[in-house]
């Protein structure tokens, strides 16, 4: 396999800058030097917030900076109850547990997703459905759902690519007819909508992620959103290794025991720290990347228009958050030659997800329900730009310029 999106994007370090490293000679287009994928950049209070945190002399988690992100996610998503998890790929397993999965039970996705989408499943025991995604906005195709589904069935998991969200009424109102919990993959959704709605707080429950590469992070991080009221007790149980420690943290009980499965999914008060400086941010960062966003849309847009290129398509009904960038080249080929050369120019454009259904994991665990082709084809031709809140402008039109060189054939 590739190395994965996370692997690639941290080749090229921001401290390289000056250095153009062991590739050949910088292409014309980028004189300023290398141009990662991906700075994790501070938004203002980490230091600040960590020193607090420090002096608080509580790091495990749920200390208070742990509370006041649940609380800000809450406010902010309107979900019942946010719990701050170490990861996205935590909470998705968290949610597998909370439905109940179980060996055999089937759950239908897009095989265009990262891995702990599926792992969820896996790990319950449960059996990943793949089914195909959508040309334009590379979701799940809500309307190929309802074939895949057998007496098995018992959950749809969607995932926002590129924090454009999937059709999520035709879904819900699939999944209520036939009786199917939704979870909502948002690790890439965080200030992202649909119908007004944040992403994430539509289905019975939504994950979100904090990992580096995310538009607000903690190093490594994620959370729960409970959406359905039945499921927030049992959360927290699971995730504190299967006991009722929050309800006698709360008073509720006199002594904590071991009540159900469960597991660690609680991050320290030091990842907290930084998320909520993030939070306290998120505005900034948000216009900071939808500025980027727009700038290669309007600069890359004469390309698409002579069909050199096709461009992201954000459905009237969304509103995006600017998490990728990316370009479908014309063919794979094509695809190939921009990696080659922008890899030799230092800049990080990358590649996405190779499909599960066709890694060794996906035809041990899951199956497909029909043919794959807008999957297999779409993952095959589409390349990711450099994209964070730091980018300069000129870098964005350095990178345009040699994606607009290799679509030409220059
Ligand atoms: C990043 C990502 C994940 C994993 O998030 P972690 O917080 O690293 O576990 C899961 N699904 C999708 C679609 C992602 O983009």
């Amino acid at each position: 396999m590739p190395p994965s999106p996370r692997e690639r994007a941290t080749t090229v370090s921001s401290s390289d800058h000056q250095s153009p490293g062991p590739v050949a000679a910088p292409h014309p287009a980028t004189q300023a030097g290398p141009i990662p994928f991906n700075v994790p950049l501070p938004a203002g209070n980490e230091l600040a917030y960590l020193a607090e945190a420090i002096g608080n002399r509580h790091l495990s988690g749920d200390g208070p900076f742990t509370k006041r992100c649940n609380a800000w996610l809450e406010r902010e998503t309107g979900t019942r109850q946010a719990l701050l998890t170490h990861s996205c790929t935590a909470a998705m397993e968290m949610a597998a547990m909370l439905f109940d999965l179980a060996p055999g039970d089937e759950v239908i996705m897009p095989s265009f997703t990262f891995v702990s989408t599926a792992n969820a499943a896996v790990l319950r025991g449960a059996v990943p459905v793949f089914v195909d995604i959508r040309p334009d906005t590379l979701n799940i195709d809500e309307r190929l759902i309802e074939a895949a589904i057998t007496e098995r069935t018992r959950a749809i998991f969607v995932v926002h690519y590129a924090g454009v969200s999937a059709a999520m009424d035709e879904i819900m109102a699939i999944a209520d007819r036939h009786g199917l919990f939704v979870l909502e993959d948002a690790a890439q959704g965080m200030a992202a909508r649909y119908d007004g709605r944040p992403l994430g707080s539509i289905g019975h429950l939504g994950a979100v992620s904090f990992h580096e590469t995310k538009n607000v992070i903690a190093g490594e991080g994620g959370a729960l959103l409970i959406n359905d009221e039945r499921f927030v007790d049992r959360a927290h149980i699971l995730r504190e290794k299967g006991t009722n420690r929050t309800k006698f943290l709360q008073g509720r009980v006199d002594k904590y025991t071991w009540v159900d499965v469960g597991s660690s999914y609680l991050p320290s008060e030091l990842n907290a720290a930084f998320l909520l400086a993030q939070f306290e941010k998120i505005d900034e960062i948000q216009r900071a990347r939808h500025r980027a966003w727009e700038r290669y849309h309007r600069v890359l847009a004469p390309l698409a228009r002579e069909g050199l290129l096709a461009q992201p398509t954000v459905p009237q009904i969304c509103a995006h958050n600017a998490h990728i960038y990316y370009v479908t080249m014309p063919s794979v080929d094509k695809r190939v030659e921009l990696l080659r050369r922008t890899k030799a120019a230092g800049i990080g454009a990358v590649f996405h997800y190779v499909p599960l259904h066709s890694a060794p994991a996906g035809l041990r665990f899951a199956r497909q329900n029909g043919p794959l082709p807008v999957t297999e084809d779409s993952s095959a031709r589409l390349v990711r730009l450099p994209l964070w809140a730091g980018l300069a402008d000129d870098a964005i039109d350095a990178v345009a310029a040699l994606v607009a060189d290799v679509a030409r054939g220059r």
